[in-house]
């Protein structure tokens, strides 16, 4: 089943945009079996099941952390993760590039941009992103680099809405790419897209999709 799921997700993708696919509270054998069938990028939310998922699967898995992620638990990443999509803070970002650095690494991240109308999303509003880049305290951070953006939209029927809302994420990018991260070709990733609108953010120029229950079925809390 997973595999199928998988292959009809893949099949689905514009051409060049990366699946992660989002493997939280599932068990490792299922994550085997998105392996043996060619997966490598995997997205987990919960520091805890992370770590115990890369024990036990193959070195080659690309981990990447997307949900939010709290300062005192970064170092339990730092010596593997391969990229943080959900930096939504100064503070955040200091203690990556600190972990990073006692590793001897450079660590790939996202700044999570807010736009959805939901009181519980994190996230840099556009002005706030716009504030802090020019504040130019990021800049100090050697051992951090950051890659993209990434966003989540409103989780609602209305299509039109959600199209506006990554059509906004991506003319900040955009914008971003003209001016902070001019000629720095490793800005390019914009995070966006889950099972329910990855289509759509594909449409508004995604080049890294999250997506877990359409391709591991519902999950199971516990
Ligand atoms: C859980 C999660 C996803 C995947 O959601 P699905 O609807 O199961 O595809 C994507 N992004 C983030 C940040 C998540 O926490």
């Amino acid at each position: 089943m997973i595999v199928e799921n998988l292959n009809r997700v893949r099949s689905s993708l514009t051409d060049g945009v990366e699946l992660v696919a989002v493997s939280k509270y599932h068990p490792v054998e299922r994550l085997r079996e998105a392996y043996d069938a060619g997966q490598r990028v995997f997205g987990e939310s919960h520091v805890q099941e992370l770590v115990g998922k890369c024990e036990a699967l193959p070195k080659d898995v690309k981990w990447h952390f997307i949900g939010h992620l709290q300062t005192n638990k970064v170092k339990y990443l730092a010596s593997f993760v391969s990229l943080i999509h959900a930096v939504d803070s100064d503070k955040l970002l200091k203690e990556i590039n600190k972990q990073a650095l006692k590793c001897d690494r450079v660590i790939d991240c996202l700044l999570q941009v807010h736009v959805a109308d939901e009181e519980t999303k994190f996230g840099f509003t556009f002005d706030e992103l716009r504030a802090y880049l020019a504040s130019d305290s990021f800049a100090d951070y050697m051992n951090v680099r950051i890659v993209g953006l990434m966003a989540m939209a409103t989780n609602t029927d209305d299509d039109s809405q959600i199209a506006r809302e990554f059509e906004s994420v991506k003319e900040m990018f955009d914008e971003l790419k003209n001016t902070t991260f001019a000629g720095k070709d490793y800005f390019c990733e914009l995070s966006m897209g889950m099972s329910g609108d990855y289509e759509i953010a594909m449409r508004h120029g995604s080049t890294m999709v999250r997506v877990g229950s359409m391709i591991f079925g519902e999950r199971e809390y516990h």
